[in-house]
């Protein structure tokens, strides 16, 4: 017999050959999603965060008339006193509805409301808290203003014929006002992407049951829902199924059939209830990888027919990572919006951290401004896979690169918000 165990590669180990890097899975992924095509026409109101099919280009002028800034006086600004004071003659008033229509000469102004159109003859309003009326007919202007002052041109926030929006924007509560300010009732979005879930784990009971020795609740199914509704993706939540081959055949064919990404967690390990593997194996184009980081090595992505799979590894904080950091940008491209790539920049450390060269680690803190202003980031606390508690008090990861060593307290290191 040998005199050495000859061991397999491992969450264990570092560097270590036929490992892909969080890039290069990334990019592998992404190089096999076409984003969807479809448009459907769906009132202003639900399309809040959904992704716009079409262009929009601005029909008409916002504002679409030059109106006044302020409540006031409209005048000539070729009339206003340089350093004396000058009596104005008050010939109408101007209401946002109700525009003034004669002329306003000379030595006149109009009184005018905010959002009224700025009338004939006047090009400048001046603020009615810096005029004095002296009556009916009159107001009495000081210097210090300037020509042109509080008027709003037409088409000064958006002109006529502007490109607002490209297909792929994801809409916002600004862009729902900017559509209603063209008087757009619906827009043509892309259909809502369907995601299937399940949970696999012979030990994962539903919340509502009750547990004996040894099984948990399962959790995943939880933060899961919680993610992909923060996406506002459809969700088809198919509970837990158990580690019988069988049963997991069953549930990817009625996945696949329903959804355009079927997402599981759990059982794409090498332990022996492991059936994530070769069950796709047999129905599916399947990739599995193993992924230079921590947490979350074992991941998997394919196909099912025509929908994507993602196989998440089971730990709880593991699933949360591999979601974030691979399912979203998947999800944000097939959805025709696009990959937002994460936003991340530099804190100070407050605590040292350990950190193995080889892998990229995704640890949780919590960022804050310093007294110094200086943004600075603490760990939240034990670090493990299963610790979900590390997600729920994390307001970032800390991301650290796969080249990346220990880090001492005071080093720069990269913060990536939880968003
Ligand atoms: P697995 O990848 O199936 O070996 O699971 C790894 C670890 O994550 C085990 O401790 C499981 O009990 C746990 N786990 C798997 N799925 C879930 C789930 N849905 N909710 C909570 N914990 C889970
Ligand atoms: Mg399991």
């Amino acid at each position: 017999m040998s005199s050495r165990i000859e061991t397999a590669p491992s969450c264990a180990s570092a560097f270590e050959p036929g490992v892909l890097r969080v890039d290069e899975a990334l990019a592998d992924i992404l190089s096999q999603i076409e984003p969807l095509t479809d448009a459907i026409k769906r009132p202003l109101r639900d399309c809040l965060g959904q992704v716009l099919a079409q262009s929009v280009i601005s029909p008409i002028n916002v504002p679409g008339h030059r109106n006044s800034a302020m409540d006031g006086y409209a005048l000539r600004g070729a009339d206003l006193p340089d350093d004396s004071i000058q009596s104005f003659e008050i010939v109408g008033t101007a209401m946002a509805g109700a525009s003034f229509e004669g002329d306003c000469q000379a030595g006149q102004c109009v009184r005018i409301m905010t959002g009224a159109i700025m009338p004939e003859g006047t090009d400048t309003v001046v603020m009615q808290e810096q005029s004095e009326r002296v009556d009916e007919a009159t107001v009495r202007i000081g210097s210090g203003h300037k020509l042109g002052q509080n008027v709003r041109q037409a088409g000064e926030d958006i002109a006529l014929g502007t490109t607002v929006f490209n297909p792929g924007r994801k809409i916002t509560a600004a862009d729902l006002g900017i559509l209603a300010s063209f008087g757009f009732a619906e827009v043509a979005v892309h259909r809502k992407i369907r995601v299937a879930f399940f949970s696999t784990g012979d030990e994962l009971r539903s919340v509502g049951e009750s547990l004996v020795e040894g099984e948990i609740y399962d959790s995943n199914r939880y933060t899961l829902y919680g993610m992909l509704q923060q996406l506002g993706v459809e969700i088809l939540d198919m509970g837990v199924v158990p580690d019988q081959p069988e049963r997991v055949k069953q549930a990817f064919e009625q996945a696949a059939a329903m959804a355009d990404v079927v997402i599981t967690s759990g059982g794409v390990s090498v332990g022996e209830a492991d059936y994530i593997k070769p069950t796709l194996r047999e129905l599916g184009e399947i990739n599995f990888w193993k992924i230079a980081m921590k947490p979350g090595r074992p991941l998997t992505y394919g196909k099912l027919g025509k929908a994507h799979f993602f196989g998440l590894p089971g730990n709880p904080v593991a699933v949360m990572v591999t979601f974030l950091q691979f399912v979203k940008p998947a999800l944000q491209q097939l959805s025709g919006a696009g990959v937002t790539a994460s936003l991340r920049f530099k804190a100070r450390a407050c605590n040292a951290i350990r950190k193995r060269p080889g892998r990229m680690e995704f640890q949780r803190g919590i960022y804050s401004q310093a007294d110094d202003g200086n943004l600075q980031v603490r760990l939240t606390g034990r670090q493990g896979s299963g610790i979900l508690s590390s997600m729920s008090l994390a307001n970032c990861f800390i991301v650290l690169p796969d080249e990346q060593a220990d880090v001492a307290i005071g080093d720069e290191i990269l913060v990536e918000p939880i968003l």
